[in-house]
């Protein structure tokens, strides 16, 4: 039998909690990469990559992660898909806890959730035919070969590549966009509830990102996928997510529904990161200075507020206390910053309702 229902459907049976329950809830993750120097090969210093954040991502959206690069976000998507283990956290995927020995397996969590890298050459087989590459996954779990080959070049003509004149090609024969397409369908035939696209289309020409942005978002749709979209370019995270998760040094500094967080940032960094972008809309000049500098060594971070380095509204508070991100439920728009927290001393923070400045 030819495998030809590639949806994800509403009555998928591996949806445990209905639409309610977070596809995937993130507390606490952490992961320090030692450092190590001498003849003894000692741990000299740890880099902070991911320190402690959390966040959820909903059944059928899109969160996307933006950031500076060295911010975090690519080790948060080895670390959600445990490429490499987590020091501290817990994963928990539709309600299970993924690693514990009442939740998910590893292995099954990574069979629901496929990951799409930015380097497309590298993550096919150059000796392979392309439709062997997608039907590789299937295969290994146990598809007889003629099945998953079909499935493979129903895939291919999924993701807009005829498999008469593709199927059979080594990827060397295909543009860096044919080659995505390919990896998305390489991710589609293990029938992934969730794929997590770390800078998938940073490596493409803006007209064929377009194309491959539009493919993603019409897949999401026939396929009720649920995407962690992971990229620096502002524009592209804006126009695919519904929400967006801002980092900084490791940590989260912003999150909220995109509208909300490109209309009005909260955050000093995020007003900094958008001033950045390159305006091509005069009527829509911002009046923040672009982020100065770059972003300080993850090794040593500095005290208090990470950002307080490059922060136009440091004051002496910034420097002495971490501000927390206060997050309510999935709906807010929150950032960490003490001019949110009417509590924190700072001058400019926000006044409690009834309150004047
Ligand atoms: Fe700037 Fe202080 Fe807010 Fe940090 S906490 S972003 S340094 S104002």
């Amino acid at each position: 039998m030819v495998m030809t229902d590639f949806a994800v459907s509403e009555n998928d049976d591996r949806d445990r909690g209905g639409p309610a329950q977070p596809l995937l809830t993130v507390n606490g993750l952490k992961k320090h990469f030692a450092i190590r120097g001498g003849v003894l090969g000692r741990v000299k210093a740890h880099v902070r990559a991911v320190d402690g954040i959390s966040f959820t991502v909903r059944k059928g959206e899109t969160l996307g992660i933006v950031g500076e690069s060295g911010c975090g976000k690519s080790t948060v998507a080895r670390l959600l898909m445990r490429l490499i283990p987590p020091d501290a956290g817990e994963q928990i995927f539709d309600g299970e806890a993924v690693g514990e020995p009442r939740g998910i397996t590893v292995a099954e969590m990574r069979r629901q959730v496929q990951m799409v890298f930015q380097d497309s050459a590298s993550s096919l087989n150059p000796r392979m035919p392309v439709q062997n590459s997608i039907a590789f996954g299937p295969i290994a779990f146990g598809a007889k070969e003629a099945e998953a080959i079909g499935m493979a070049r129903e895939l291919l003509v999924k993701v807009g590549l005829n498999p008469a004149l593709f199927g059979g090609r080594y990827p060397h024969e295909l543009s860096g966009g044919q080659k995505q397409r390919v990896n998305i369908a390489r991710a589609l035939a293990m029938k992934p509830r969730m794929i997590i696209l770390d800078e998938a289309v940073s490596a493409l020409d803006k007209s064929i990102e377009a194309q491959v942005l539009n493919l993603l978002q019409a897949l999401k749709r026939d396929l009720n996928l649920t995407y962690v979209f992971i990229s620096h370019d502002l524009g592209v995270v804006r126009w695919i997510s519904d929400r967006v998760m801002v980092m900084y040094l490791g940590e989260v500094v912003e999150i909220g529904p995109a509208d909300q967080l490109y209309n009005n940032p909260k955050h000093p960094y995020t007003r900094a990161l958008l001033a950045s972008r390159p305006a091509l809309d005069p009527d829509h000049r911002r009046e923040e200075a672009p982020v100065s500098g770059d972003p300080p060594n993850p090794i040593n971070p500095p005290s208090g507020c990470r950002f307080h380095t490059r922060c136009p509204n440091a004051e002496a508070v910034c420097s002495l206390k971490a501000p927390v991100l206060m997050q309510h439920d999935a709906d807010t728009h929150a950032a960490a910053c003490h001019m949110e927290d009417p509590t924190s001393g700072h001058t400019q923070a926000v006044r409690p309702q009834g309150m004047q400045h």
